[in-house]
């Protein structure tokens, strides 16, 4: 952007929406700002997301509007660059890249986001080692392709989703719920109603979390127009049958009774955990955590952006799960608290 009104050079690491939307809004402001992302291509997770919810709007659609308004910025962007080190200098902040590039702000926005649950770590659900067990991330490129196939090839007669894989798990030390599975769960049904409208859905859960603007009328839409079924218990255990399909064991924690089901299918709901980059910047900055390892905001109800360390703001989910919309306004309300911080120094 010409005639830059602001002083002040500000560093957004990661170009996930979290990441465009603060850079984009400080560009707004008049600062000068480089938005630093490790892929090769912006757009984090959402870029791998067919349709989101609760509208099932194309994921594609939010990003090219999100990556279009930056292209008309005058943001810096630097693509397939990998901060490696961190470090507060004085007033100012100084990364490294893997090239061992350096670089000099007066603040930095860590808008590096979420990793992914490794489902192989539940190991009684087979992932990893039965091909009908999948992750819902793999379920969307099914859906991007436009086909519902098992790997197996075998017809899809029912299928099943598990919630809470990886979140609200005391074994994997992991107790956050992370906020949109359920949700995604409830859209993924009706998507694979949608491509395969002969196929049963049966979603096991522990408890429904419909929090967000409309999920809930998408939760009964699942159920009264699409048929979803939703069965109340945990999956004790996944055993792949001869015929490849997955034989499952729960007990329907509502009504007492044990169940034994077969599903030529097994969808997985990965929860979500601090990235690596979230988890390496803030021991590199010495940021304050949560005990799920995201960063701790100062203060969790009027400074969630801001942090124990002068200078280093938090936008979207390096502190905490969210959804797109809260991401969003989250990235902006950051933007405005880095304003205020280099105003007042
Ligand atoms: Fe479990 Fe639902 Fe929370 Fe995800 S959103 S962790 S599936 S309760």
């Amino acid at each position: 952007m010409e005639n830059k009104i602001t002083s002040g050079n500000i560093g957004v690491i990661g170009g996930g929406v979290a990441g465009i939307e603060a850079a984009f809004q400080l560009d707004k402001m008049g600062y000068s700002v480089t938005l630093i992302e490790k892929e090769k291509e912006l757009g984090g997770h959402v870029k791998d997301w067919f349709q989101l919810f609760p509208n099932r709007r194309p994921g594609d659609e939010v990003l090219s509007q999100l990556k279009e308004k930056l292209q008309q910025s005058g943001v810096d962007v630097k693509t397939a660059t990998h901060i490696t080190n961190a470090r507060q200098n004085g007033n100012g902040i100084d990364l490294s890249d893997q090239q061992k590039n350096n670089y000099n702000f007066d603040a930095i926005v860590l808008a590096s986001g979420f990793d992914l649950f490794d489902a192989r770590l539940k190991e009684e659900y087979g992932y990893g080692i039965y091909r009908n067990v999948i992750t819902s991330p793999e379920l969307e490129k099914m859906f991007k392709s436009g086909q519902m196939v098992a790997p197996s090839e075998k017809p899809l007669k029912r299928v099943g989703f598990v919630h809470c894989v990886g979140s609200r798990d005391e074994k994997c030390n992991n107790h956050h719920c992370s906020r949109v599975c359920c949700i995604t769960a409830v859209k993924q049904a009706i998507e694979t109603r949608t491509l395969s409208p002969e196929t049963e859905v049966i979603c096991f859960y522990m408890d429904m979390r419909m929090f967000g603007q409309n999920y809930e009328e998408l939760y009964r839409e699942s159920q009264e127009s699409w048929g979803v079924r939703y069965i109340r218990g945990r999956i004790s255990e996944a055993a792949e049958n001869a015929d490849k399909s997955i034989q499952i064991k729960a007990e329907d924690t509502l009504t007492g009774i044990p169940l034994k089901l077969n599903v030529d299918l097994l969808v997985l709901l990965i929860g979500m955990l601090p990235s690596e980059d979230t988890s390496q910047l803030g021991k590199k900055l010495m940021l304050n955590t949560e005990k799920n390892g995201f960063i701790m905001g100062k203060d969790p109800h009027c400074h969630s952006n801001l942090t124990n360390k002068e200078g280093v703001f938090l936008a979207g989910t390096s502190c905490g799960p969210m959804n797109i919309t809260d991401t969003i306004n989250h990235a902006r309300a950051a933007a405005l608290e880095v304003d205020q911080y280099l105003k007042q120094n």
